[in-house]
């Protein structure tokens, strides 16, 4: 536990009253980032964490590391491998890996001198104050400065029977399901719907994803969408397209999902039913509206591209905010309240550019920038570079890992040869995508990308072969 927490800050029910520089609710990438900056500059800083298994946020507990701890141990299970046994042994080192994490997580912030670590839960009183319950405890807070960083969590769909307990799993309880289900239904086929397909397949459960869409993957080209969906299908997965869940039931061994596809009622049933039908925010019982502080009709915070929300001296950063629901954002948005609090104030989320990103499938699917039918919706001269990575014959690295599944296509503006987009299907891409990321952000033409010199083997040289390539115009 924190070590300045209510618990240890007895005032016999009579509440005990704080001010600080800097108050930070919920204890995200974004808001410990801050509070440490802070208290280096000599601020004195209070972070208030609602629960002691979430100390260091939801990335290194439940989402993110976790997620990629169990997705990893899947992709080296051998067929030999007793399915059970093997997924509690990734459960267990998932525990423990996430248990360090959370231990120096803490340790980081409470070497800080002037930070004052609290464990409860904050309501806004008032203007910049705030109410923080833990227990029997209570304990004021006002400060200078306010940052709301409380993440966002698995949304309830509105479908009959919908609930999280029993064979019916969010994204965080799935990730404990004991013993491994040999069926699994995912309700939504989202990032973190086909991140899990893909991970409880490879563990040997029986996966089926019922997907809303006409398509999976809508967002993506078509001839990425289908290689990934060949991937995900070779791998046994099936994909039910244009299926609307009505109803989900719980059962004695198995739980039950009704859903339509073209109005024909259809049902499911497997030994566990993930529903990942998108993220809520965490505002919810916060009492924003003591504060002054506004939110958008889905409750998400409004915030302006300095990320102030309608009250003074109040920032939002990270999930709450209704930005792109990644760690490495919400720490971006540490970077820009930081310059706004401390620096020349100029950074602001429109400098973002092309924003990267990765689902964690075998083998990961990283895009950047936009798709080719995006380009030209958006009225681009197009030329867009392709190719199966199985037939990228100067970037063997795949090969010789054993898996050379996937796609490389680069989006090329003819005009003036910049990268518009990438989408990287292959072993690494989500490393590979950072450097295309980085090419567009800086007006590195393609021609330079195709023409750099790269480590060998690895994939990114796949960027030497597939950029000599002009597939169409
Ligand atoms: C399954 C899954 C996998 C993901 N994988 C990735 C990935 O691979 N890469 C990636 O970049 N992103 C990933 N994400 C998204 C990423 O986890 C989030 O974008 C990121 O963690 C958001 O962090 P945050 O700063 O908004 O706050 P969070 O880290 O969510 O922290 C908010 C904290 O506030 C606390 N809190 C809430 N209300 C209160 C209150 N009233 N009082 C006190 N404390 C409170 C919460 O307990 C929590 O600890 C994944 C998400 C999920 C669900």
């Amino acid at each position: 536990m924190p070590a300045h927490s209510l618990e240890t800050d007895r005032t016999s029910g009579v509440a005990h009253r704080e001010h600080v520089d800097l108050l930070v609710v919920g204890w995200g990438k974004a808001g410990k980032t801050l509070a440490g900056t802070a208290a280096r500059k000599g601020h004195r800083v209070a972070l208030i964490e609602q629960s002691a298994d979430m100390i260091g946020g939801s990335c290194i507990n439940v989402a993110c590391i976790p997620t990629k701890i169990l997705i990893h141990d899947a992709e080296q299970r051998r067929g030999s491998d007793d399915p059970e046994e093997y997924f509690a042994r990734a459960v267990s080192r998932r525990d423990t890996l996430t248990a360090a994490m959370r231990k120096n997580s803490h340790s980081l912030l409470d070497e800080l001198d002037s930070v004052l670590l609290v464990a409860g839960r904050a309501t806004f009183i008032g203007e910049c104050e705030v109410q923080v319950t833990g227990g029997e405890e209570r304990l004021q807070i006002s400060a200078d400065t306010v940052i709301i960083n409380t993440g966002s969590h698995p949304a309830l769909p509105t479908i009959d029977g919908a609930q999280f307990s029993g064979r019916i799993h969010n994204s965080k309880t799935l990730q404990h399901v004991s013993p491994l289900p040999r069926s699994l239904l995912i309700v939504g086929g989202g990032y973190v719907g086909l991140e899990f397909a893909s991970m409880f397949a490879q563990y040997g459960a029986e996966v089926t994803v019922l997907d809303r869409g006409e398509r999976p993957l809508r967002n993506e080209d078509t001839d990425v969408a289908q290689t990934a969906v060949e991937v995900l299908r070779g791998d046994g997965i099936t994909i039910i397209s244009g299926a609307t869940a009505t109803a989900v039931a719980d059962g004695v061994d198995r739980a039950r999902v009704t859903y339509t596809v073209d109005g024909q009622e259809n049902t499911a049933e497997a030994e566990a039913v993930l529903l990942a039908m998108g993220r809520a925010p965490a505002t919810k019982g916060l009492g924003l509206e003591r504060a002054g502080v506004r939110v958008d009709d889905r409750g998400y915070v409004t915030v302006d591209e300095h990320l102030r929300t309608s009250a003074p001296g109040i920032y939002a950063v990270g999930d709450v905010n209704g930005g792109p629901q990644f760690t490495y954002v919400s720490l971006d948005d540490n970077r820009i309240v930081a310059d706004h609090l401390y620096g020349a104030g100029l950074r602001t989320t429109s400098d973002r550019g092309a924003v990267p990103y990765t689902m964690f499938l075998t083998p990961p699917l990283a895009r950047v920038g936009l798709s080719e039918a995006a380009a030209r919706e958006q009225g681009y001269d197009v030329s867009v570079r392709v190719k199966q990575m199985a037939d990228i014959a100067g970037a063997p690295r795949a090969k010789i890992e054993g898996d050379p599944r996937g796609i490389v296509k680069i989006v090329v503006d003819s005009a003036t040869d910049q990268v518009l987009g990438a989408a990287l299907m292959h072993v690494h891409s989500q490393e590979v995508i950072n450097l295309v990321s980085l090419a567009i952000r800086h007006r590195i033409t393609a021609s330079e990308l195709r023409d750099s010199i790269y480590t060998h083997p690895s994939t990114t040289e796949a960027l030497n072969e597939v950029l000599g390539t002009l597939q169409s115009n």
